[in-house]
């Protein structure tokens, strides 16, 4: 496998008031090429930082990203030019993200100019090319952005990420402002557009049920850290980490999103501030198999299995060879 993407120890600051406030402490993920690697997590855990810093558009404290061996970090706005194609976007705000006053032709193919790309037939040509991609038509090139769905926006949004031909695609919560109907459509065409190019996704969202079924590779991240990873399709059979058992267990199943059946709350307990992270293991605050260790010493990522790692002292490795837990000891509530 080659690896298009890797962040090694990635800490994102913002300056405020009271302080610098660590929205990404530490991460270190990879994507490879052709995959999706899915990044969950709750609200405020810092998964927009980290895609952020990865666009060049937050200021990296420390650590390394490389696209395909080159270091992006520290570079100059002139010099990250280069890379800028080969990375692109596609936000969670199908409405806010496309200039209401351009057509989606001219949406298209703005990358295209911006790259001085083409010539204007070449580059009107590609247009109705990526409309068709993203099942649209050609029609579509001459309407503007508020004659359109939130799915459809979603699906002009895709295109002009596909304009440039990238490695990669970052794309946060890029469903999560959707109809469920209309969701699954947006993620089969994102598995599908993968498959015919080969392109490869950093895909966030704080929704396991969404990433479920796209996702090569998950990350957890919780209070700006990694909390687990795992290369396999079926990490959610085995949830091994206690907030990613507690994430799993507040997803409803597909039959009852479709039903309409409201999911229980993701966990009791506000998320602690970035501010003032709490000692020992982040986590420790709203985790039922809390012992004393958790409080006092940071947990580092472990590798528990041949495709999972954890960041928790409670985690051991069963006579099956599975990651577990000790239910026998689960606090009562
Ligand atoms: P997520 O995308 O997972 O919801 P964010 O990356 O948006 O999380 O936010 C991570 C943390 O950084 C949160 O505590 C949030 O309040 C804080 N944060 C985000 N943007 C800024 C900013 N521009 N200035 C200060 N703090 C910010
Ligand atoms: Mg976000």
């Amino acid at each position: 496998m080659t690896t298009i993407l890797s962040c090694r120890d990635l800490v994102v600051e913002y300056p405020t008031a009271d302080g610098p406030l660590r929205a990404v402490d530490r991460v270190s993920l990879d994507v490879e090429r052709g995959q999706t690697l899915a990044l969950v997590g709750e609200s405020g855990c810092g998964k927009s930082t980290l895609a952020r810093a990865i666009m060049g558009l937050a200021s990296v404290k420390s650590g390394s990203i490389k696209l395909e061996g080159e270091e992006l970090t520290g570079l100059s706005q002139r010099e990250l030019r280069k890379y800028r194609p080969a990375i692109q976007m596609v936000f969670q705000n199908p409405y806010g993200s496309l200039n209401p006053r351009l057509s989606v032709g001219r949406i298209i193919e703005e990358p295209m100019m911006v790259q001085n790309i083409g010539t204007q037939a070449e580059r009107r040509k590609r247009v109705l090319d990526l409309l068709d991609r993203v099942g649209l038509t050609s029609e579509a090139a001459g309407q503007y952005p508020h004659q359109f769905s939130g799915g459809q926006r979603q699906r002009i949004a895709i295109a002009r990420a596909l304009a440039l031909n990238p490695k990669l695609i970052v794309c946060d919560e890029p469903v999560s402002a959707l109809d469920v109907s209309v969701q699954a459509q947006v993620l089969n065409l994102l598995v599908e557009l993968q498959r015919d190019l080969g392109v490869s996704y950093l895909f966030i969202s704080h929704d396991l049920a969404v990433v479920r079924h796209i996702a090569h590779a998950t990350a957890v991240m919780y209070l700006g850290r990694i909390a687990a990873r795992s290369n396999s399709r079926d990490f959610w059979k085995s949830p091994a980490h206690p907030y990613v058992r507690a994430l799993k267990d507040a997803t409803p199943s597909m039959a009852a999103i479709r039903d309409g059946t409201p999911g229980q709350p993701i966990l009791e307990g506000e998320i602690p501030s970035a501010l003032n992270p709490p000692a020992g293991c982040r986590f420790s605050t709203r985790c039922r198999y809390v012992v004393d260790v958790c409080r006092q010493t940071e947990p580092h990522l472990r590798q528990v299995t041949d495709q999972s790692w954890v960041a928790c002292h409670r985690v051991s490795v069963g006579a099956n060879g599975a990651a577990v837990l000790p239910e026998s000891e689960l606090i009562a509530d």
